[in-house]
């Protein structure tokens, strides 16, 4: 085969296989770095409030992405409840080893916002587990929170 020619299958050519590690940092940015603080500190979900728009974005965001206002003197607490907006059941770890339990991970939509939290639900069996299941964030003890996505245990059904 040319290697002109349109590829049909990627190994009717030369080719090797191969893994390429990856680490990287991903900044909070400002808007992050308030919802994170929040919640390790108070225990608390914070969003970004647009009136224009009547939209409360969770994470929260420094600009309205619909009309471009400034969002960051628009921070609003909001609950650490919500609903089941989809969900999968997890059988394998991310090296393809299998999970000794099934794990599931939801994205819930937090109660009065138009955003949400994808995470593990915990403290409920895969098969218990429906959309608009009705939930809430655990989250560790204050002690023990560093300020990110882990700081929340898990979401458990009400
Ligand atoms: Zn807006």
């Amino acid at each position: 085969m040319a290697i002109t020619e349109r590829l049909q299958n990627t190994t009717e050519v030369g080719y090797w296989t191969g893994e390429i590690p990856l680490e990287y940092i991903y900044t909070f940015g400002r808007a992050g770095e308030r919802y994170f603080r929040t919640l390790k500190d108070k225990g608390v979900f914070v969003g970004a409030r647009c009136e224009r728009c009547e939209i409360t974005y969770v994470p929260p965001r420094t600009y309205c992405e619909r009309c471009f206002e400034r969002l960051e003197d628009n921070f609003v607490e909001v609950p650490s409840t919500g609903t089941v907006h989809t969900f999968t059941v997890l059988y394998k770890n991310l090296d393809g080893s299998e999970k000794d339990q099934p794990a599931v991970m939801a994205m819930i939509r937090l109660d009065g916002t138009d955003g949400g939290v994808v995470h593990y639900l915990g403290e409920v069996e895969p098969e218990q587990v429906e959309i608009g299941m009705a939930v809430k964030a655990v989250l560790k003890p204050k002690k023990d929170r560093k300020g990110g996505i882990t700081d929340i245990k898990y979401f458990k059904p009400l």
